[in-house]
């Protein structure tokens, strides 16, 4: 590893990596090499500290147990925090959302307090949403329709200091019947998207990277596959 290299920390994929988000890091790793950015994928796993010291970091989604302990681990080694209070970009899944809220109420109504790294809460829906997801960004580095999968019970009700993501065309979001999806505060992103998320949204991927490194923006790269990809998805969360 040179001192060039971009670190890319994946958060917790032995709990929190059920839904195949761990492809994100991957997906951020391509990209940042496929731009001649040297780039590792650093494992955080429940027997390490969280370091504070990556460029970037990602955290998938979780059944609610595993939810628990990834909480645990998140309070007792600050690291995410610092980073996250040092500009970091950090994306979080679904499950991450509800983790990095102020508290988040489990299928069985038991109250878990979170790291509070977003401004809001989560209670259970009374119905599962599960299905393809389409959004309209309102972040203001994202211009294209955001395309993902959403398989979530709880419902995350955002407080005054955290802005969404994007307004839902097509699904369910954030739940709680205001049409917004995922969560922005300072540079931490929340969405309920899986997919892999950065798998179906290039410009979302790279927002990311762009942070990371310290720069505005990143040309887009010409990946023909990526654009069928979200031609397919966008179609299928259409007919939802
Ligand atoms: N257990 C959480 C819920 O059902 C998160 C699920 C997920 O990460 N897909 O809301």
């Amino acid at each position: 590893m040179s001192e060039s290299t971009l670190r890319i920390g994946l958060v917790l994929p032995d709990v929190m990596g059920t839904y195949g988000d761990g492809g994100n890091a991957l997906v951020l790793k391509r990209r940042a090499i496929m731009r001649g950015i040297d780039a590792e994928v650093v494992h955080i796993t429940l027997d390490d500290p969280v370091p504070d010291s990556l460029d970037v970091y990602t955290l998938g989604g979780a059944e609610d147990y595993a939810q628990r302990l990834a909480t645990r681990h998140l309070t007792r080694y600050p690291g995410l925090q610092k980073a996250a209070a040092a500009g970091r970009p950090v994306l979080a899944i679904c499950a991450a959302i509800q983790v990095l809220g102020h508290w988040y109420e489990t299928s069985a109504g038991e109250r878990v307090d979170g790291i509070s790294l977003f401004d809001l809460t989560t209670s259970p829906q009374e119905k599962r949403a599960i299905g393809e997801l389409v959004t309209e960004p309102v972040h203001p580095a994202l211009t294209q329709p955001l395309t993902g999968f959403e398989n979530h019970r709880g419902g995350s009700r955002l407080g005054s200091d955290a802005k969404p993501l994007a307004r839902v065309k097509h699904g369910v979001g954030n739940g709680v019947g205001d049409s917004t999806e995922g969560v922005v505060q300072g540079s931490v992103i929340g969405t309920y998207m899986h997919g892999p998320a950065l798998a179906r949204n290039p410009e979302l991927a790279d927002h990311l990277l762009a942070t990371a490194m310290g720069v505005d923006s990143l040309a887009p790269l010409d990946l023909p596959e990526v654009d069928r990809l979200r031609r397919e998805r966008l179609a299928a969360g259409r007919r939802r």
